[in-house]
């Protein structure tokens, strides 16, 4: 532990800090800490069902758990008909999931995979095979390749670049659409780029959407964007890597109408969910088409437990670990209204320094401010130039002083700093530390800007 003090920590970026306000929180808890310490003394490898059953079984539930809890439609669930919810206490009835997988009326199901980029790309996957199957029953003697250069996926300019990554690795074509000025992706943007597209030749087959953007958590505009996706036939994706965990809360749930049109929606618990990394949920309404694109069966890894659940069909590597123990470890403890009392607390403190900014003339928002993320900047005098020279000058001089942790990002075409509540504990002083700190350096920037 000496070495590890002297030769490591100081190397560490300490995301688990009062201080730190970058990105997005990630997720931690002493029940998260435990549960990873068991999963690696269990030490097993649940690609399959016989592989370990617990380690598959336990992943279905939990996902399905936190479906309900997130208010997601019962085509996302295994078992929609359970009347098993997320409990407040610890008495759970597993004999409600007793009947195989194979055998439940429901399509869908949730899976963990390691990153919301993972979650995102298996399923353009599974939209690019379900496509090309489609087409081939069409155009019978054309070559795949020539379908294939035939596809565009779509997404916001706000998106996160692993969308634009995994159609890099898919080899399908992705435009990028401009959103609205509250930085939210439309139906009409999406319906007259496609018909635009399909007149061109193109074959739209994947939208994704995002809920609680990385730069300013705006939210596109689901209620419109999915009778377009229903209307093209393509596969609708929802990435709510930050946001989604929100919605446990029943007062969030409106960012999320028109979710009954997704195909898949993907949620990181490693981001607000008090759960370390690797943990991102992704659930889909039908689980047969998700494997489609990803079943590949050699004698070594079949078992004889026809219909069972194998999780290797569900995502990239074949071994997995026992990740669901940490989410079941969170849940048990703090129960759901435990999770909701954290993420409202997050959001009231983001309003809270949102309130502190507005109070001083120097400053402005620059985003929404619906969840724990605050965009601002300087004012400044008007030229954008200048303005934002002196918003990078001051994030650098907080962020090189060592006091302070945040990120930059670009809104509507304007340098901002984001302000995330990220800390599990994170409290009203912490705000007023925080706040002091920034305007302390304003303060000198904006001085020297006089000079
Ligand atoms: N989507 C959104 C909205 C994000 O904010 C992020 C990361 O912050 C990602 C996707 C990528 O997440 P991951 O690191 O799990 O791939």
């Amino acid at each position: 532990m000496k070495d590890v003090e002297e030769k490591i920590m100081p190397g560490v970026t300490h995301w688990q800090h009062p201080r730190f306000h970058a990105y997005f929180p990630s997720g931690n808890s002493y029940p998260s800490l435990l549960a990873d310490m068991l999963s690696d003394a269990i030490g097993c490898i649940g690609f399959s069902w016989a592989a370990s059953p617990s380690c598959t079984e336990l992943e279905t539930i939990v996902l399905d758990w936190l479906g309900k809890a997130i208010g997601l439609p019962e085509k996302f669930l295994m078992y929609p008909s359970t009347k098993a919810t997320v409990p407040n206490d610890i008495d759970i009835n597993f004999e409600d999931y007793k009947t195989p997988a194979s055998q439940t009326q429901s399509l869908g199901g949730g899976v963990i995979q390691s990153s919301a980029s993972e979650c995102i790309f298996v399923c353009m996957l599974s939209a690019r095979a379900q496509a090309i199957s489609k087409l081939k029953k069409i155009h019978p003697f054309v070559d795949e390749g020539v379908l294939l250069s035939k596809l565009m996926a779509y997404c916001s300019k706000e998106a996160h670049s692993c969308v634009e990554k995994a159609a890099m690795m898919a080899f399908v074509r992705l435009k990028i659409l401009e959103p609205d000025d509250k930085n939210s992706l439309r139906g009409a943007t999406l319906r007259q780029v496609m018909q635009q597209d399909e007149t061109m030749g193109y074959i739209p087959f994947f939208v994704s959407t995002t809920l609680g953007t990385t730069s300013c958590c705006s939210f596109d505009n689901l209620a419109e964007i999915g009778p377009v996706a229903k209307e093209f036939d393509v596969w609708l994706h929802v990435d709510g890597a930050y946001a989604g965990s929100s919605f446990i809360c029943p007062e969030f749930r409106p960012f999320m109408n028109g979710i009954e049109y997704a195909d898949s929606f993907n949620v990181n618990v490693n981001k607000w969910m008090l759960t370390a990394f690797d943990s991102s949920c992704l659930w889909v309404a039908d689980r047969y088409k998700l494997t489609s694109a990803l079943v590949v069966d050699p004698l070594y890894l079949q078992h004889g437990h026809e219909g069972a659940i194998d999780y290797r069909h569900w995502g990239i590597p074949l071994s997995r670990r026992f990740r669901s123990l940490k989410l079941w470890f969170v849940i048990r403890t703090y129960g759901l209204s435990g999770l909701q009392k954290y993420i409202r607390r997050h959001c009231e403190l983001a309003k809270l320094f949102e309130a502190k900014v507005r109070r001083d003339p120097r400053f402005e928002i620059s985003n929404d401010v619906r969840l724990g993320l605050v965009c601002f900047r300087l004012k400044g005098d008007g030229n954008i130039v200048t303005t934002d020279q002196n918003n990078r000058k001051l994030l650098e001089d907080i962020n090189a002083s060592g006091r302070l942790h945040m990120v930059p990002a670009s809104v509507n075409d304007k340098y901002v700093i984001r302000f995330c509540v990220t800390a599990q504990n994170a409290n009203e002083n912490d705000i007023d530390i925080a706040w002091k700190i920034i305007q302390e350096f304003a303060s000198t920037i904006v001085a020297e800007s006089i000079k």
